[in-house]
C-alpha cells in the first residue's frame, strides 16, 4: 500500500471514530429504550429544538447531551484554558437555548429528560433513570 493512501484511509477511520462518539451515547440511551419496548421518534422537526429523541406514548422529550457543549457541572464539562472567554460564551448561550426549549416544550404539554453524556457510563443506572422517569414500573 502507498503511503498517501494508508494516511488517507487512517484519517478517515479517525473521523469515523470521532463521529461516532458523539452519538455514542444517543445510540446507547435508543438500544435501552428499546430493549424496554418503547416506541420512540427521532429528531421530530415539529418540535422546538428538534430534540433527539421523542417518545409519544409518554409525552416525553429526551435531550442527550454532551457534557461539553451544554455546559455540564463535571469533569467533561470544564472549559478549554485557552480562548476562555470565547468558550464562556458560546457555552453560556447553549445552556440558555437549552433552557428556552424546554420550557417552551414543557409549555405545550411534553416532559423534557436530560440525560448526560457522563451518565451514559453506567447502563445500569441509565436503565433505572429511564424507567423511573417514565414510570414503568408502576
Ligand atoms: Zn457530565
Amino acid at each position: 500500500m502507498k503511503k498517501e493512501q494508508k494516511t488517507t484511509e487512517l484519517r478517515s477511520k479517525i473521523m469515523r471514530s470521532v463521529k461516532s462518539k458523539n452519538t455514542s451515547t444517543e445510540i446507547l440511551v435508543r438500544l435501552i429504550l428499546r430493549e424496554l419496548g418503547i416506541h420512540y421518534r427521532l429528531h421530530r422537526k415539529d418540535l422546538p429544538s428538534k430534540p433527539d429523541i421523542v417518545i409519544p406514548k409518554y409525552k416525553t422529550v429526551i435531550f442527550v447531551n454532551g457534557c461539553f457543549w451544554h455546559g455540564h457541572n463535571c469533569k467533561k464539562g470544564r472549559l478549554p484554558k485557552t480562548n476562555v472567554d470565547f468558550w464562556k460564551t458560546k457555552i453560556k448561550n447553549n445552556k440558555h437555548r437549552d433552557k428556552r426549549a424546554h420550557k417552551e416544550l414543557e409549555k405545550l404539554g411534553w416532559t423534557t429528560l436530560v440525560i448526560w453524556q457522563c451518565e451514559t457510563k453506567d447502563l445500569f443506572l441509565l436503565k433505572n433513570f429511564l424507567i423511573d422517569s417514565l414510570n414503568l414500573n408502576q
